[in-house]
């Protein structure tokens, strides 16, 4: 843990994504590292589609051995996975994997770059992935990212050779990087870009290659090699102690919310990268051959070239401020440069080795990690330096651009610290994922402010410049304000220093739903951002509903606190549904967005705002039965969302699983990959199945059709496949028409299947015994009918019903066939008015 910790500051040239963190504190040796990679100028673009996708070997041999300047442009930001740390799913979660991305580069020394693009779920083919994506958009994004980053070389992660290999998305990007290497020079391309970037021209394109991509080691040995490269990244880096592949594996392991924790390795490792566009190198290690990368590539560059090739070979680890005078010559030199790319890249690295020389420690902390605008904070400065040289504090300049003249002499190692009040100002925006402020559509976020394309976090405005003169010379160094704690546990915190707004407000449940026409009280949940928050709060709910009270009162006293407010929702007769929108009055304004807080140790406190909305359904729906046992699997919110329409569901652990105790419930509802990760499951699987010869049923959902661990899933032979169908829109066939499934209690009609989210479904058997019956048939376009979605075979006096339909999607998103279907599957056999389970509706 404490290696880990260390890593994070451990990059210099790293840290210039870094905001509101920890403040870096480099060593000796970390400090050598940065000057090396300060004299070399060079760049690498690594490119694929998802966080995880990344070669962070690659990436961390690039930066750490080569020193290139390396960046990750992953296309997406992750948010259609699924989250192993916590609850946070879609693009809650794409906030987390984006701060993990974030985090991986801390630790190996990239930059993180993304597009527009939003993960949308699985997708089978690049065809269908541009359709969802904005093609041309995505593209001038990856053209916009090239232009700005300027690389001389771009790596692709996956083969824009073979589509339908793999996820689309991967091949996407491959294809969109290729189509943009050939267009990033071209001045007619995206031409609206140029006012904010110069066209670039890289040198080379490669593909990451590797023995999996020719199917096995034996194919590989075999394969041409003429175009590949072959380059050893298992280098040891002394100053750190470490393997490449040991910070390779820290890097990955912050990928948490997918589980990607990761140990490192020693020894030699080989990586192949396939030339795909340019010129072929005849040294088969070096990327960069004929690039010229040292000072000397750009106008000016000599002369700075001279002091710091000088500052790196005389470079004294006992005392690095020996190198200040120099370093500070270059860093006028480098203010003089006509290349304003290299300038701003450059005077940001040296910037930070000449604090890092001196023991220069400059900070501005606030008393508060959330503030509203118009609000008044106190911050605390802390400014010393920890040299013999002669360092002046000139002035400081406040995030209202207030400077205050200091002229304070920094003497070695004696700390000077002032406090501030600072008013913040009334338009102050909000702190929030800047994707995350417009609706976006299915395959794109909505991005109106341009110079935000790309950038991994919404920028942080609220920062204090500390003009210093180091050796006569002034020098400039700008902080975010930051709030620091003590935790009895954790020692030291940090936290963002964000704007709230002065009211946020929600609804306890996300989808509400209705089995009947009788009213139901709704809580809102108001929270005040600041003290002394007076108003009123109204719901928008859709035209066929009534709500009342019209309005209530709000009047909390302190910052933080919560108003806990109910309203009575009356729903129609007739099915419908809709949205509601808690709208909070204060003053002339009109709050109607929900703060989320996202806290976890490995990335940086989030703070969220998304619009406060929840889904209320009113459905006709009828239902036989009321006991359901539910036996979990990998985690879904099916047994909630069965309470919801008034069901009684048991969770059922695989130790209670006896004959006795299934005996009690209509019906016995097995978790979403029960199968994959519950071993204990192959000892009762004959329970279950005597329990449904007597007369139950038995619903499976999906499993994958790899690592199964009983040895029958059904009582009837049943094969899994990797069958899916991923177009949720894709057209339902209804096979077994005057089957029971589709008639009682609801009759089901091609409607029901209106509205379904992210996927129809996926690992459909496609073999099965003739005691089953196929209910429906459905397919992605271009491909055969898959009927294996829903099978139903009657076993003795009871039904068992093996389904790979997403109802653990549908549910949560209030998708109403999705719920009218599973209550027949939950009611199949009890046509029977004499039963004694009946519920009247
Ligand atoms: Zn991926």
């Amino acid at each position: 843990m404490k290696t880990r910790l260390r890593l994070l500051f451990i990059f210099l040239c790293s840290t210039t994504l870094i905001t509101a963190q920890q403040p870096k504190k480099p060593t000796s040796s970390e400090i050598y590292e940065s000057i090396k990679k300060l004299n070399f100028l060079g760049s690498v673009l690594y490119v694929a589609a998802h966080p995880d996708d990344e070669n962070t070997r690659l990436i961390s041999y690039m930066s750490n051995e080569v020193k290139a300047r390396t960046a990750y442009l992953s296309l997406t930001r992750g948010d259609g996975g699924q989250n192993l740390v916590g609850p946070e799913i879609r693009e809650l979660l794409g906030v987390i994997r984006t701060q993990e991305l974030l985090a991986a580069r801390r630790t190996d020394g990239g930059e993180q770059l993304f597009t527009r693009a939003n993960d949308f779920g699985y997708s089978k083919h690049p065809d269908e992935t541009l359709a969802i994506w904005n093609k041309e958009q995505v593209l001038s994004d990856v053209v916009l990212a090239i232009r700005k980053f300027k690389p001389d070389v771009i790596i692709n992660r996956f083969n824009h050779r073979t589509p339908g290999t793999t996820h689309g998305h991967h091949t996407s990007s491959a294809m969109l990087s290729l189509e943009a290497f050939d267009i990033v020079g071209d001045k007619t391309a995206y031409p609206d870009q140029l006012s904010m970037v110069d066209t670039w021209q890289p040198q080379r394109l490669f593909f990451n290659t590797s023995w999996w991509f020719y199917g096995s080691q034996e194919n590989f040995d075999k394969a041409d090699k003429t175009n590949l490269l072959a380059i050893d990244t298992g280098v040891f880096f002394p100053s750190d102690g470490l393997s490449n592949p040991e910070i390779a594996a820290l890097s990955r392991s912050q990928h948490k919310s997918q589980g990607f924790g990761s140990t490192g390795s020693r020894g030699s490792q080989i990586e192949y990268i396939e030339l795909i566009k340019g010129e072929l190198p005849s040294d088969k290690t070096n990327i960069f051959e004929g690039i010229d990368t040292s000072w000397n590539r750009i106008e000016g560059g000599k002369a700075i070239g001279d002091i710091l090739y000088a500052v790196e070979k005389y470079y004294d680890f006992k005392n690095p401020s020996a190198s200040l005078t120099e370093l500070m010559r270059a860093y006028k030199a480098i203010q003089n440069l006509k290349n304003e790319h290299w300038k701003a890249v450059k005077t940001k690295e040296i910037k930070d080795i000449i604090a890092a020389c001196a023991g220069l420690y400059l900070e501005a902390t606030s008393n508060t990690n959330q503030t509203t605008a118009g609000s008044r904070v106190d911050l605390n400065i802390e400014v010393i330096n920890r040299s013999d040289a002669n360092i002046t504090l000139s002035s400081f300049v406040n995030p209202n651009g207030i400077k205050i003249d200091k002229n304070i002499p920094l003497d070695n190692n004696t700390r000077f610290d002032f406090k501030e009040t600072l008013k913040i100002n009334s338009n102050q925006e909000v702190s929030t994922p800047y994707w995350l402020t417009k609706k976006g559509t299915l395959g794109m976020y909505t991005v109106t402010d341009k110079s935000l394309i790309g950038k991994p976090e919404t920028p942080r405005n609220l920062n204090v410049t500390f003009h210093l003169a180091i050796e006569n010379v002034s020098i400039p160094f700008t902080k975010p304000i930051v709030y620091k704690t003590n935790d009895p546990v954790k020692g030291e915190v940090y936290k963002p220093f964000e704007i709230i707004p002065e009211v946020s407000a929600k609804i306890s449940e996300k989808v509400i739903i209705l089995d009947t026409d009788k009213q139901r009280d709704i809580e809102v949940i108001v929270t005040a951002g600041r003290d002394n928050v007076e108003g009123y709060v109204q719901l928008a709910y859709p035209n066929n509903w009534s709500v009342y009270p019209e309005k209530q009162k709000i009047n909390i006293n302190h910052k933080g606190q919560e108003a806990h407010i109910i309203f009575t929702v009356i729903p129609p007769k007739e099915q419908s549904e809709g949205l509601l929108t808690p709208m909070v009055h204060i003053g002339d304004n009109i709050y109607t967005k929900e703060l989320i807080e996202i806290d976890y140790d490995h990335i940086p406190f989030q703070t969220v705002l998304l619009p406060s909305e929840s889904k209320i359904v009113r459905l006709d729906i009828q239902k036989r039965g009321e006991n359901i046992g539910y036996i979990e699997g990998a985690g879904d919110v099916v047994p909630e969302s069965l309470r919801q329409i008034g069901y009684n569901v048991a969770i059922l652990k695989p130790e209670d699983i006896s004959a006795e105790n299934l005996s009690r419930f209509d019906a016995v509802v097995i978790g979403i990959r029960a199968y994959n990760t519950v071993e204990t499951l192959n000892f009762k699987q004959q329970i279950l199945f005597d329990y449904v010869a007597q007369g139950g049923n038995m619903i499976v959902q999906y499993n994958t059709n790899r690592r199964i661990k009983v040895d029958q899933i059904a009582p009837y032979d049943l094969k899994l496949s990797r069958d899916r169908v991923t177009d949720e829109t894709a057209e339902v066939k209804l096979l077994a028409t005057d089957h029971e499934v589709l008639n009682f209690p609801n009759k089901i009609s091609p409607n029901d299947f209106e509205g379904w989210t992210q996927e129809r479904g996926l690992y459909f058997p496609d073999e099965w015994s003739e005691d089953f019956t196929p209910i429906l048939s459905m397919n992605d376009d271009g491909e055969t009918p898959k009927t294996g979605s829903l099978l139903v075979a009657k076993h003795g006096k009871g039904y068992y019903i093996y389904t790979g339909l997403s109802f653990f999607r549908e549910f949560p998103a209030g998708v109403s066939g999705a719920y009218r279907l599973f209550a027949n599957m939950l009611s199949l056999g009890k046509n029977d008015i004499n039963s004694p389970n009946q519920i009247k509706n």
